[in-house]
């Protein structure tokens, strides 16, 4: 994916330098070398990130902040204020600001990318909710006021720190905003952790003991796999650094601590893991009727055509891919007629919750009617696209599915055509046309396979 930053300092030396980093992995780089320039910018070119230099002559880097975060068509735009080392005022008034997250300079480079990659994230998730919110929107689904933005306050937060001065200064700081439970060591953090907390933070050393273990144990399992964790390690420590963003932790901190950061950071993490949690699914099967379908509870035809086509218009503004892919299940006739109309039901139950589990938070999955579903990948190229199906493909065939009717479960396998938007899609029907093409092909070649549209 190729996300769009905005780059804001007065120094032309340091809007080349960013430029520089952020154009090396592939960034799409804007800049603008004052405040009002800024403004104009993020405005013309709606960047998905924006770094914002604090100390500029004419309008600083606060106001500008300000500003964007009082303008709704651009406060969901994450901004990243780079200020000058150890200035914990500066940061108390980015907050104030509505900054979501800092950068001191000199700027290190593995910090600016895992926060660059960390916001463009939780940018990404969000405005699949905003495209989300504003279809349902449409359908009277949603009523105006359960969209607004969330503050991340009030989370719930598990703390792993074996060191006393660092806990005790972590409790009462959060425990201002969130309910924060405290434990010392991993073998209670993995006692204690659950699906119910929304964000971990864990220190990365424990006392002789290894943080990362318990981050990697927290990753792996089914329950918790999805909760936010946020590091807190060493500035010298690069290594671990490096393998604790590896291992999938959302964010970090160096310590000492710095409160401010540590607001800013947790406060983050929050929302991320809310968007993400509302676009898993768990959200949608409280809308109406009017959009999702009453058997499987997932989003309907109906909903799906609206949401595709302003999917299509945005892949092509943004030069982003975007694939479909479209699953039906083989001789799904036959377990109608074999075992009842009843126990084909709850097959499409069955196999519409698989699929809402497996797939990423930023992807959709409908119910097209009968027995085919469609699955929307966001950011996809074909190869991503073929993985994301052929796994899915392999997972249903793996584990047969629940039925009182047939001991050991009943065996169903799925077969899937993906296609993946080009130029020549003019509407979302062309595209799912030709994913549908390709879907005919994998049941003539014998069924249980992925046959991807090329060209
Ligand atoms: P193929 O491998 O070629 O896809 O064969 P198939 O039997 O899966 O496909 P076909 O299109 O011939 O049959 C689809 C069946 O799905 C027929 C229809 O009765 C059944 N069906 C459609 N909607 C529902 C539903 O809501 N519940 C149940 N139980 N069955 C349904
Ligand atoms: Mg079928
Ligand atoms: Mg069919």
């Amino acid at each position: 994916m190729s996300a769009r930053i905005l780059v804001v300092d007065d120094q032309p030396l340091n809007v080349k330098l960013l430029e520089a980093k952020l154009t090396a992995e592939y960034y799409n780089v804007v800049t603008a070398a004052g405040g009002v320039e800024a403004l104009e910018k993020a405005s013309d070119v709606c960047p998905d990130l924006i770094l914002l230099d604090v100390m500029m002559p004419g309008m600083d880097g606060y106001e500008v902040c300000q500003r964007l975060k009082g303008d709704p068509e651009l406060n969901h735009i994450p901004v990243v204020m780079v200020t000058a080392l150890d200035a914990v005022a500066d940061r108390i008034r980015g907050i104030d600001a509505g900054a979501d997250d800092f950068l001191t300079k000199p700027i290190n480079d593995v910090a600016l990318f895992a926060r660059v990659r960390s916001l463009l994230r939780m940018k990404l998730a969000l405005d699949e909710l905003r495209l989300r919110d504003d279809i349902s929107l449409q359908f009277g689904a949603l009523d105006a006021s359960g969209k607004g933005d969330d503050n991340g306050e009030g989370g719930r937060i598990l703390v792993v720190e074996n060191e006393p001065y660092d806990r005790k200064l972590i409790e009462r700081v959060l425990a201002e905003h969130h309910q924060v439970t405290v434990v010392t060591n991993g073998e209670e953090a993995l006692a204690t952790v659950s699906a119910s907390f929304e964000l971990i933070v864990v220190s990365v050393d424990l006392g002789g003991e290894d943080g990362l273990r318990v981050c990697s144990r927290i990753r792996s399992r089914d329950d918790t796999r999805n909760v936010s964790l946020l590091m807190l390690i060493d500035e010298a420590d690069d290594t671990r650094l490096a393998k604790g963003l590896d291992l999938g932790v959302n964010d970090y901190l160096y310590k000492p601590l710095d409160k401010n950061e540590l607001i800013a950071r947790v406060r983050n993490q929050i929302r991320h893991h809310r968007y993400q949690e509302r676009l898993r699914g768990t959200y949608h099967r409280s809308v109406s009727m009017a959009i999702t379908d009453s058997l499987t509870g997932l989003y309907n035809r109906h909903y799906l055509d609206s949401h595709l086509a302003a999917l299509l218009e945005r892949s092509k503004a943004d030069k982003r891919p975007l694939a479909v892919a479209i699953i039906d299940i083989d001789h799904f006739k036959l377990v109608n007629d074999t075992h009842g109309h009843g126990t084909g039901d709850q097959v499409l139950r069955e196999l519409a919750s698989r699929l809402e589990n497996s797939i990423r938070a930023s992807d959709l999955v409908a119910r097209l009617g009968g027995e085919e579903f469609l699955l929307v990948m966001s950011d996809s190229d074909l190869d991503t696209a073929r993985a994301i199906t052929a796994r899915i493909c392999r997972d249903m065939e793996a584990e047969p599915f629940a039925t009182e009717q047939v001991e050991g479960g009943l065996p169903v396998t799925v077969s899937i055509g993906v296609a993946v938007i080009d130029r020549r899609d003019a509407t979302p029907d062309d595209l799912v046309k030709r994913a549908d093409e390709a879907l005919y092909e994998a049941k003539n070649n014998g069924r249980n396979q992925v046959i991807a549209a090329v060209g």
